[in-house]
């Protein structure tokens, strides 16, 4: 995995993707080689990430669940409407939390997919 000092992909930095520790860069550089795929299906417009790593004390702040995927470094909250469900999915996606037709939580966890829908 190339590893630059900005970022783990060309269009993502560490900062963007919330400043992962170094024990979660693996994760975070999986979730970033992820968004660059969604970020090229969507024509490379850059694509605005609301919330990616997280620390325990952050996580906790922001009522984040207690084995959230933001935790491990390999999960990103999008803005509604930034990419639909298909378009997470073809971008190889694990677990994808949406709002309607909207991808909104997008994240690679090993394992079988995941869907939910938040109210
Ligand atoms: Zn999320």
């Amino acid at each position: 995995m190339a590893a630059g000092l900005r970022g783990p992909t060309p269009h993502f930095s560490w900062r963007e993707l919330g400043s992962p520790p170094p024990n979660a860069r693996q994760a975070a550089g999986r979730l970033a080689r992820h968004l660059e795929r969604l970020r090229h299906l969507r024509g490379g417009r850059p694509l605005v990430i609301v919330s990616a790593y997280r620390s325990p004390a952050r996580n906790r702040s922001v009522g984040g669940a207690v084995r959230s995927r933001h935790l491990v470094g390999d999960a990103a909250d999008l803005g509604v409407g930034v990419c639909t469900i298909a378009q997470a999915e073809a971008a190889g996606f694990v677990g994808i939390g949406s709002t309607g037709p909207w991808a909104i939580h997008v994240d690679v966890r090993p394992g079988p997919p995941a869907r939910w829908t938040y109210d």
